[in-house]
């Protein structure tokens, strides 16, 4: 996969160089171009934001550097990918479409990825317009109902709840198959050793003993159980209205 990420502060992607991410750009499984947006201006201030039209606090991001830097970087893409590749153009927005893990694993299958950040107020609205225009594919989507300062940290995220279901990057793939989200529950509770832990206040705690029976079947329902109650009980709206689960745990 190709992701191209255009940003005025290019080193606040430089996580993207760690752990499963940074291997899979190593072995080749991602892509990634991070390009400063401020390539695309022609003043001496290297100016990417303007008051906004009509009043109001803030700065609004100006079309022309974002217009200059989607046909560069959609130019650069083509040359590498092909002439017919076709980039799914995406803008964190808190505005946006929830991003959820069924918008990751859909992305997960594309072959090139561009995601813009915008700062202050926001990016002047005509810069969607003209990449639909052009018949480009354009996604705007939140991260959650809360405002960030800028789209980078929603491009970190992003880009790792969506490479990370890329085949090869994670080592077991089967650990993707239960996570939370990936059937619309929460995940189980998790133990691991010591079966029996004296915690730093000397209270004993003990892990539930199916998981110690070798029983896979037994096992297999208990953690079934355990994700409907776990998210009746926080967050019962992944759940059909007509859910008539477990009592929540107590
Ligand atoms: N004025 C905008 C509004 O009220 O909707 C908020 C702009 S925010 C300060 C600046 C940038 O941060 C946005 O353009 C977007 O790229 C990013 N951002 C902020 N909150 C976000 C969220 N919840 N999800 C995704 N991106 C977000």
């Amino acid at each position: 996969m190709r992701i191209d990420v255009v940003t005025i502060f290019p080193e606040y992607l430089a996580p993207l160089d760690l752990s499963l991410i940074g291997k899979a750009r190593r072995d080749g499984i991602l892509d990634l171009h991070v390009h400063d947006l401020r390539t695309w201006t022609h003043d001496r201030h290297r100016t990417v934001d303007d008051t906004p039209l009509g009043g109001g606090a803030g700065m609004v991001m100006k079309p022309e550097p974002w217009a200059e830097a989607f046909a560069a970087v959609l130019s650069a893409g083509r040359e590498a990918q092909g002439a017919d590749a076709h980039p799914l153009i995406i803008f964190p927005n808190p505005a946006g479409a929830p991003f959820a893990q069924a918008t990751a694993q859909d992305w997960s299958q594309r072959e090139w990825l561009v995601l813009a950040c915008g700062r202050y107020e926001g990016i002047d609205e005509r810069v969607y317009e003209h990449l639909a225009d052009q018949g480009h594919e354009v996604a705007l989507v939140s991260l959650g109902d809360y405002v960030l300062n800028g789209g980078e940290v929603a491009v970190l995220a992003i880009t790792e709840a969506v490479v990370r279901l890329i085949p090869g990057v994670v080592g077991n793939a089967a650990s993707l198959v239960e996570e939370s989200h990936s059937d619309g529950l929460l995940e189980y509770p998790l133990y691991t050793r010591p079966a029996s832990w004296t915690d730093p206040a000397g209270t004993v705690r003990e892990a539930p003993p199916i998981l110690l029976s070798g029983d896979h079947g037994r096992i297999a329902a208990w953690r079934r159980e355990q994700s409907r109650r776990r998210t009746r009980e926080r967050r019962p709206d992944l759940l059909p209205a007509d859910d008539e689960g477990p009592a929540p745990l107590g």
